[in-house]
């Protein structure tokens, strides 16, 4: 191309993806003639801080608009046209109509070139009944946030319902008492964010609930009233606001009318360089179809990052920089008041269904040396292949740096480690932030343990069952721990004292020892193993991961605890 010949690019949709595009293009192309259309009223705000608006966390609105129309003309000379929506393609003539919100005009603009970001749309079913009153919300971009505040301040609205556990949900759940509101969150699922398994989702369950939050799972909307909601169970449940993130559905209209070809999962269809069925129309965001980089099954994926490496990806394609995206694996973190949780890759609920062979190393280490100033333990399990020990995913939960943890294993998981690998990766320390023996090393080691048979293994998940059964169960805490809170029933043995009192133990009997954590008891476990018991486990996570994980389950499901008194430290 020469300067007299720009090529003319459009960019359908101006935030993450269609705005990272639009900047690549003009940094690989300076002569092309880029123009970005965006329905909304603002270009490039920030989607994932919205929340945090609602909570006061982030004071100023216009803080969210990271750029204005007038910055991308002068530092990038792209034509950013808010309140302006592309409302049909004519990929034979190569035009897109457009229409100016503003002045109600309708244009027909020429492209050579065509990316679209769409994004996806908040669902909002019309079959709910009530669901456009005036009180009901989602939440997608600046305004809608900022209309959200406004009811909640005129109205001096007391009590809020959050429809969705999921990213967005949870998101908003704490924003809004943070605010000082009382807040229901609401899913029809047994547990909240489901990309986490259902034992670590209890331990923010038990954070949600010890907020104040009335937390109600597996239990759907039904319909919304002025005053509040009704579920489908017939509870009722007073709000003055209603926000709903029940998901989101990729934004494929404009898409499928212009004749794009649209994959299994709904999202518009891209092979690797983001290319749709139409040579010269890109798509990246939300609005796609991805591969799983483990799997290879199509997905969708609603994350920034992987927008924003796809748009470069796009643009890339169009200047002699070929390149291929690589698939996605799903990392993510969130915040739960004073909890962090983040992973990466897949769930035991995944590896289920796509039949995979897995076992699970479940450590609860600190995340940073005991004796510094807020050190806390992490809740970390680390998923692998059975026989090969490929790293399959990771999930954490805990007060620290979580996410970082998460990074290293989304990071082993884009080069396919193996447990091994993961042993072996030299990790930076200082006290100060984590311990020579960092969370995911910990897990690493963990995992050889098992796979080299030195321990067996139960999670502390199946301690009720075990209990109930009658099972031997064995605290190897010492005795003023054991006083504080322990299974009912459970013999305890410090491991200061375990080698004394062996004639107290069968041998013809499986042993289950735990801790606090399962550290002490795995070395109690090898222990007693040489010494002539054939049946002993560890248990995985132990009294802490216990206590958490049947706190929620005890309370709401009105069951007895196996517990003497819950030790959450
Ligand atoms: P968007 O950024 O949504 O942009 C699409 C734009 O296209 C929209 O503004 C829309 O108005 C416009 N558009 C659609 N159709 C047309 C049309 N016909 N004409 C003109 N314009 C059109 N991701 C994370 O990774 N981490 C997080 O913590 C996180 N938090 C989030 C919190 C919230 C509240 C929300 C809503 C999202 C969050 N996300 C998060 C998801 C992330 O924001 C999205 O994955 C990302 O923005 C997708 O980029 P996109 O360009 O595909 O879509």
């Amino acid at each position: 191309m020469t300067k007299q010949d720009p090529r003319k690019i459009l960019v359908i949709g101006g935030v993450a993806g269609g705005a990272s595009a639009a900047a690549r293009m003009r940094r690989l192309d300076e002569h092309a003639d880029i123009t970005m259309l965006e329905r909304g009223r603002d270009v490039s705000f920030s989607n994932c801080a919205l929340p945090y608006f609602l909570g006061g966390e982030i004071e100023d609105a216009d803080t969210l608009r990271l750029l204005d129309p007038q910055t991308f003309w002068d530092h990038y000379r792209i034509k950013a046209l808010p309140l302006h929506e592309a409302l049909s393609i004519n990929r034979q003539e190569k035009t897109v109509r457009v229409r100016d919100l503003q002045n109600n005009v309708e244009t027909d603009m020429p492209y050579d070139l065509l990316y679209l970001s769409p994004g996806a749309s908040p669902i909002m079913p019309k079959s709910i009944e009530g669901i456009d009153l005036v009180h009901v919300f989602s939440v997608r971009n600046v305004q809608d946030v900022e209309k959200i505040a406004e009811w909640l301040d005129t109205k001096q609205v007391k009590k809020a319902a959050v429809i969705g556990g999921g990213f967005i949900g949870v998101e908003v759940m704490e924003n809004l008492v943070e605010k000082g509101l009382q807040v229901s969150l609401i899913d029809m699922a047994p547990q909240v964010m489901m990309p986490f398994d259902h034992d670590m989702a209890q331990f923010l369950h038990k954070e949600i609930v010890d907020h104040g939050v009335e937390l109600i799972l597996g239990d759907g909307l039904h319909s919304i009233q002025e005053d509040g909601v009704t579920l489908q169970s017939g509870k009722k449940v007073a709000a003055e606001a209603v926000i709903m993130a029940i998901g989101v559905l990729p934004e494929v209209k404009l898409a499928k009318e212009a004749g794009l070809a649209i994959g299994e999962t709904g999202g518009i269809l891209v092979d690797r360089r983001m290319r749709t069925s139409d040579p010269s129309i890109y798509a990246v965001g939300d609005a796609v179809e991805l591969t799983h980089f483990q799997t290879g099954q199509k997905t969708k994926l609603a994350l920034a990052g992987p927008a924003l490496r796809q748009a470069r990806v796009a643009a890339n394609s169009e200047n002699d920089m070929a390149e291929m995206v690589p698939g996605v694996v799903g990392s993510s973190a969130l915040r739960v008041f004073s909890l962090n949780a983040a992973c990466t890759g897949l769930s035991e609920r995944a590896c289920r269904a796509e039949g995979i062979q897995y076992q699970v190393a479940f450590v609860v280490p600190m995340d940073k040396v005991g004796i510094m100033p807020g050190a806390s333990p992490v809740f970390f399990k680390l998923i692998y292949e059975l026989g090969s020990g490929r790293v399959l995913g990771a999930q954490a939960v805990g007060q620290g740096a979580v996410d970082k943890r998460i990074d290293v294993i989304a990071t082993l998981l884009r080069f396919k480690g193996t447990i091994l690998d993961l042993k072996n990766i030299e990790l930076c320390y200082s006290p100060v932030f984590s311990t020579a023996r960092d969370v995911v090393t910990m897990a690493a080691l963990t995992a050889c343990n098992i796979s080299d048979g030195l321990v067996k293994q139960v999670m502390f998940t199946q301690l009720r069952d075990l209990h109930e059964e009658g099972a031997l169960i064995i605290d190897v805490r010492e005795a003023d721990e054991y006083a504080l809170g322990h299974i009912k029933g459970a013999k305890n043995i410090p491991l200061s004292q375990l080698r004394e009192h062996l004639e107290e133990l069968p041998k013809d009997q499986p042993l289950y020892v735990h801790c606090r954590s399962g550290q002490r008891s795995y070395n109690a476990a090898r222990a007693l193993m040489q010494l002539g018991f054939e049946e002993v486990y560890n248990v995985a996570g132990s009294f802490v991961a216990l206590c958490w994980y049947e706190y929620y389950q005890d309370k709401t499901q009105g069951r007895d605890p196996i517990v003497t008194a819950y030790n959450f430290e």
